[in-house]
């Protein structure tokens, strides 16, 4: 890939978002997780000094949302620092977390560092199904944590990933959320990346699962008359036309990696035959402006057909590069998603096996680091 071909088109504003994933080590191991299923190659962490810089840099740079992920962020020491750095610098803060680690004591430091938002995720409203995906037993705490928030002031966000063995509940998990105070909640259905990918065959949703959520989700809407609001995220999947991916390609969201690596999106590292440049090594400015990976899908002028051609194309920017690649083994084909996809009949199969009730012989595979070197492929 040239990066000027897709460059072609493209007029480029700073990252407006920088989602800052501080480590990839997790005390979860989420059959869903969107970590990269190789994460422990990538375990050699930045420093306090060398996130510190990268927050100041991409500040300067224009950015004005700073979202702390990870990984569970609650495990880096040095997190009530950063968010202070960040607030300090103007930055709108987000924390993303399981709730795992968080005290009464690290909620006080977060709120007194300036820290404006939480995103607290379950994974089901049931104790057996929230620790068995999980592989940990969390419910509990998680609910304690919810409280916690609340007693901080901040409002209580929650997210929860939905798919096949937890979509049936939905009523349950919104009603948990609503008595938990929840003043936002996001069903977001799992897209098919990383851990889920493996685990897709047991994760995807029959048709009539996704649309009995979503008439159960549209009745909480009713009930609760905007006490709370409630997004479901449909999947992609189930749709015959790709979503604008992160927005388009190096448009608004700047990504760093535990490591220091930059990305246009937490999954781009699978991408074959890019580079992608270290904030250890290289300034936040040109990585954003000047860099290979951040210009390759930039804009329109990297498409080939059906794409190219196509009256769609600045809507959706021709969907995901990433599941271009592991659907279609191609980064620059139209996203399979797409029904004008050659590669569109992927999809519908997993589709077909889904509403089939078909379940992979292989079991489950969870999260963790001993199957994550297993995929290192020994590096
Ligand atoms: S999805 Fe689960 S395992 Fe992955 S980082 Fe989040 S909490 Fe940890
Ligand atoms: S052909 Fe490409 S641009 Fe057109 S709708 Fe499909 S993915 Fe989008």
């Amino acid at each position: 890939m040239n990066a000027l071909t897709g460059m072609k088109n493209a007029v480029v504003g700073p990252p407006l978002w920088l989602l800052a994933e501080v480590t990839y080590r997790c005390p979860l191991h989420c059959v869903f997780c969107y970590n990269p299923v190789d994460y422990a190659r990538h375990e050699d962490e930045l420093s306090t000094e060398d996130w510190l810089r990268t927050l100041r840099e991409a500040r300067a740079l224009g950015a004005v949302q700073c979202g702390f992920s990870g990984g569970e962020p609650l495990l880096r020491d040095d997190l009530e620092l950063l968010v202070a750095e960040a607030h300090r610098l103007g930055y709108y803060t987000n924390l993303l977390t399981s709730g795992v680690g968080l005290t009464e004591a690290r909620c006080a430091a977060l709120k007194a560092a300036g820290l404006d938002h939480i995103q607290l995720s379950f994974q089901d409203s049931s104790r057996e199904v929230n620790d068995f995906l999980s592989r940990t037993k969390t419910l509990a705490l998680k609910q304690r944590v919810g409280e916690m928030l609340r007693a901080q002031g901040w409002p209580m966000v929650m997210n929860v990933v939905m798919h096949r063995l937890n979509i049936d509940h939905i009523d349950r998990i919104i009603a948990m959320a609503h008595e938990l105070g929840a003043e936002y909640l996001e069903l977001a259905n799992s897209q098919y990346y990383s851990w889920a990918l493996e685990n897709r065959g047991h994760l995807m949703p029959s048709t009539e699962q996704l649309k009995r959520a979503e008439a159960v989700t549209d009745e909480w809407r009713r009930k609760l008359d905007g006490q709370m609001k409630l997004f479901f995220v449909a999947p992609d999947y189930h749709e015959a036309r790709p979503k604008k991916c992160m927005n388009g390609w190096g448009n608004v969201f700047l990504t760093i990696t535990p490591d220091g690596t930059a990305l246009p999106c937490h999954t781009a590292r699978m991408l074959p035959g890019l580079s992608f440049p270290n904030v250890r090594s290289q300034d936040v400015k040109s990585i954003w402006y000047d860099s290979e990976g951040f210009n390759a899908y930039r804009g329109t002028g990297w498409m080939k057909e059906p794409c190219a051609s196509c009256e769609k194309k600045e809507e959706d920017l021709g969907g995901c590069r990433c599941q271009a690649y592991m659907l279609a083994q191609d980064a620059a084909a139209a996203d399979p998603v797409c029904a004008k996809s050659p590669s569109h009949g992927v999809v519908q199969a997993a589709v077909a096996a889904a509403n089939a009730g078909e379940v992979p012989a292989r079991p489950l595979v969870f999260r963790g680091r001993a199957e994550s070197l297993a995929r290192s492929g020994g590096g």
